[in-house]
């Protein structure tokens, strides 16, 4: 019944305004019931979110879990797909038996819910991804091409889209019941540094590389370093961490040699675009890791394909989306899913190759305006 309705895709204007109570007047609680309850606005802010939330997930819930049940190419069977939509079949239960919103204890027992289902679903990324490294591995000792798994592809690109958008419903909701944070509206920043971003992703990922090989390239970061936009800070630090990961390791490959296995590495190179009235914020990722030919940019995005070998994820409970425990590459997930971060947001990722030499990576990030959820 629930997978035959409708989602409902909301923008982020819509997003932003309903968390900082401006479309109350569209609430579906009226303001004379709410003045007889003695209800703060801030509390019918709170009830209009998790109104909508009762309503819409259990939709996008059972959209998800009926999908994941019907995966081509014995996908559905693998143990790693059953346990993700079992998670969603779960998650939509416990959606389904919380009360209609009528008062904020109702409110309260939704968002206690709601964050069962936030650390429920914690980990669908390494499971999934361990799920189709078997599939990949199957399907390679079987001789089988990996193109012809497009359906999956379009199948995943949509399922981690809509992944993003319920964990942004979930968590602005959680964001906005706490006090108000300075400069924050839920979970986006008013004032997201880009330079901060990248400081941070950067300093984890050259952690990471040297972890990995003894060494890593410096970041240099050029540019608008006083920009600050609005965004959610965690996305634009996820895409950068996972552009700069495939930078450092590029460039420490191509660089060390087995007679100098430590060169002097070049740096990678930062710039943070101008703005102000700019459609988007552009941030460009530029290293000297040799590049890539460019008929392999279908793969470059594919979740099938990794040039990493050997770091099989072996434990992925211990392996959370935004973790720095798990290996430096070797999922084959970090250009996809920030894509998918990217465009979520109506931006995108792009990388131009210059092979022997090596990669552009193009952050463009839009400001957050009128852009509807691209749900599909
Ligand atoms: P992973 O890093 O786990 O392999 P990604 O999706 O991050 O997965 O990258 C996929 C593949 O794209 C990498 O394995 C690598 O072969 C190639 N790649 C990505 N970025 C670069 C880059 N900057 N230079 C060269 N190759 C790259
Ligand atoms: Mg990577």
């Amino acid at each position: 019944e629930y997978k035959n309705k409708k989602q409902t895709s909301v923008s982020l204007e819509t997003l932003l305004d309903t968390g900082s109570g401006k479309l109350l007047y569209a609430s579906r609680f009226p303001e004379s019931k709410a003045e007889a309850l003695g209800l703060t606005t801030h509390e019918r802010t709170v009830m209009q979110i998790a109104s909508f939330l009762r309503h819409e997930l259990p939709v996008r819930l059972a959209h998800r879990a009926s999908e994941l049940r019907d995966l081509p190419h014995g996908l559905s069977a693998s143990p790693s797909v059953q346990q993700v939509a079992c998670w969603y079949e779960e998650s939509f239960i416990d959606i389904i038996n919380c009360p209609d919103i009528d008062s904020m204890d109702s409110a309260d027992q939704i968002a206690r819910t709601l964050q069962g289902i936030y650390s429920r679903h914690a980990e669908t990324l390494v499971t999934i991804a361990q799920g189709l490294i078997e599939f990949r591995k199957q399907k390679i000792a079987e001789g089988e091409p990996l193109h012809k798994y497009k359906q999956v592809h379009t199948f995943l690109d949509d399922f981690f889209l809509h992944r993003i958008g319920m964990r942004m419903l979930i968590g602005q909701y959680l964001e906005i019941r706490e006090p108000p944070r300075e400069g924050y509206v839920g979970m986006v920043c008013t004032s997201t540094s880009a330079y901060q971003a990248i400081k941070e992703a950067s300093d984890h990922a050259r952690f990471m590389c040297e972890r990995q090989f003894g060494d890593a390239p410096y970041v240099e970061i050029k540019g608008r370093t006083d920009l600050t936009f609005s965004y959610v800070p965690s996305h634009l630090y996820y895409m950068l961490f996972e552009v700069l990961k495939n930078s450092m390791r590029a460039t420490v490959e191509h660089h060390a040699t087995e007679d100098d296995p430590f060169p002097e590495l070049p740096d990678v190179r930062v710039i943070i675009s101008d703005g102000e009235d700019n459609e988007d914020v552009v941030i460009k990722v530029s290293d000297e890791g040799g590049g890539f030919p460019r008929s392999h940019m279908r793969r470059i995005f594919s979740y099938l394909y990794t040039t990493a070998s050997g770091n099989t994820v072996t434990n992925s409970a211990e392996l959370k989306d935004f973790g720095i425990e798990g290996p430096l590459a070797g999922l084959g997930y970090g250009l996809p899913i920030s894509r998918a971060y990217a465009r979520y947001f109506g931006g995108d990722l792009s990388l131009v190759p210059m092979e022997g030499w090596g990669t552009d990576a193009f952050l463009h990030l839009s400001r957050l305006k009128n852009h509807r959820e691209p749900l599909p």
